[in-house]
């Protein structure tokens, strides 16, 4: 029964992430410890979190940059790692595929590849979770810095535990042809491919990330809800949404819960999984959306263990690993 739900149970549902930012998960307590390594940053706590406060996605990409001058070192980024994967643990979030953008930390001196083991080197201190990376080619950074952060990325793939590619940032600006070339290489390199599409720009983009960039899954992906023809390729050919619902509330791609395209998606039968994308940038976590979506639409237990299917199934985790994944969140629901 749905009214029966309480959001203590889906804190303990064991949960997969395909949609979070290293550099947006940083918990705050971390955070404010780089800001005062740092120096010359925000000086209460307090004015840091309302440095996290949006009026439209411009401002949010503007916190984005500005935050970058706190993550200098590569001991700066092992920090982050370790503090957001023990982050995840205490979420029960078991499997995550995450972003990172090693080409934002190129103005602060640093390289693609040691910056991805500085990552790895993080993540490897906790245990309890597993952490699949994502390199984000960056949009903005424009076609040859995108080229030179794909081609520093495929040099430590095995060593840094890289799954696959996406590329976020201005997609309106900087729409899917710039990147054609630096797709079909990453997927002749055997990588996965995701993009943010449809996200701050429409149908098109997504049309273009999957027509031009070839991608496995989606980076939001929720405005094709504006082109009903879209949403039936979606549906139709079981294309994967990294859907962030609360990410688009508060970067105003969406305006309400009412209007949010998430439910339409969920109710025709897209392959929607729920994400956090920048939690602590946010005030987001998947178990909060999974619960806003049960308060917000009436969802019950079944259709919110069913994303969280989706999202195994949409992960590119191996099938053995995919297996075991599935296992503990049935043998998780038995135990209720
Ligand atoms: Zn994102």
């Amino acid at each position: 029964m749905a009214s029966d739900l309480k959001f203590s149970v889906l804190e303990s549902m064991p949960k997969v992430e395909l949609h979070i930012h290293l550099e947006g998960a940083i918990p705050m307590d971390a955070m404010w410890a780089l800001v005062q390594a740092a120096g010359g940053g925000p000086r209460t706590r307090e004015e840091l979190a309302r440095r996290f406060e949006y009026g439209d996605f411009a401002q949010f990409l503007d916190t984005w940059m500005w935050k970058l001058r706190f993550h200098r070192t590569y001991h700066d980024y092992e920090f982050m790692a370790e503090a957001v994967a023990r982050d995840l643990v205490i979420q029960n979030i078991v499997y995550v595929e995450m972003y990172v953008s090693p080409s934002d930390a190129r103005a602060n001196g640093l390289e693609t590849g040691p910056l991805l083991a500085a990552v790895r080197r993080g993540l490897d201190k906790v245990e309890g979770v597993d952490v699949a990376l994502v390199p984000d080619l960056v949009r903005n950074s424009g076609q040859r810095a995108a080229m030179r952060t794909l081609q520093e990325v495929i040099e430590v793939v095995e060593d840094a535990g890289i799954i696959g590619i996406t590329i976020g940032g201005d997609e309106a600006r900087y729409g899917a042809e710039l990147f054609a070339d630096h797709f079909a290489r990453a997927g002749s390199a055997g990588l996965r491919l995701s993009a943010h599409a449809g996200e701050a720009a429409g149908p098109a983009s997504v049309t273009a990330a999957l027509d031009v960039l070839g991608v496995d899954r989606l980076g939001h992906g929720i405005r094709a809800v504006e082109d009903p023809g879209l949403v039936a390729r979606l549906v139709v050919n079981r294309v994967p949404l990294e859907v962030c619902p609360t990410s688009n509330l508060r970067t105003g791609v969406a305006t309400s819960w009412e209007t949010h395209p998430v439910r339409t998606l969920i109710d025709v039968g897209a392959m929607v999984t729920i994400n956090s994308d920048d939690p602590v940038m946010f005030d987001s976590s998947v178990a909060r959306d999974l619960w806003n979506l049960h308060c917000e639409y009436g969802y019950g237990l079944d259709v919110l263990v069913g994303l969280m299917h989706n999202a195994i199934d949409a992960s590119w985790a191996d099938g053995a690993h995919k297996a075991a994944l599935r296992e503990r969140l049935q043998g998780w629901q038995e135990s209720l």
